[in-house]
């Protein structure tokens, strides 16, 4: 993915754009996705956040401490839809939830992590490799 990519929420009042090289893309099994996206796992994409130039009003809120950093989860206002991730550990990193892409079929996740926290009713991809921690 180095080409121009371009998202957005449900309701059309956050739009991103952002051009250049993707770092890398995953799927979370942890809890605080499960928590922030009402579903099994967070399919998201890491980027340079100097790259992301973002239209509209991102709010978001402390999603807890990842191994004693802060981590921040962002959502639209308007419409709820989870839109980022960032964590104090990486903050020249910004994490983009997958489904907001006009053109989701641009994903192509390489790996999965916290899959111990995966629930039955969503196990990880057995083809992804396991986390490069
Ligand atoms: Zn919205
Ligand atoms: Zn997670």
């Amino acid at each position: 993915m180095t080409e121009k990519i371009s998202g957005g929420c449900a309701c059309g009042a956050v739009r991103y754009e952002a051009t250049g090289e993707i770092e890398f893309s995953f799927n979370c099994h942890c809890r605080k996705c499960q928590r922030s996206t009402g579903t099994g796992h967070s399919s998201a994409f890491a980027l340079p956040v100097s790259m992301l130039e973002i239209q509209g009003d991102i709010r978001e809120f402390q999603a807890g401490s990842d191994a004693g950093v802060e981590t921040f989860s962002g959502f639209c206002p308007n419409c709820g839809s989870p839109m980022t991730s960032r964590t104090k550990r990486f903050p020249e990193r910004i994490y983009i939830h997958a489904a907001t892409l006009d053109d989701p079929g641009v994903f192509h996740p390489t790996f999965s992590v916290f899959e111990e926290c995966a629930q039955p009713w969503d196990p990880p991809r057995k083809d992804l490799e396991p986390a490069p921690r």
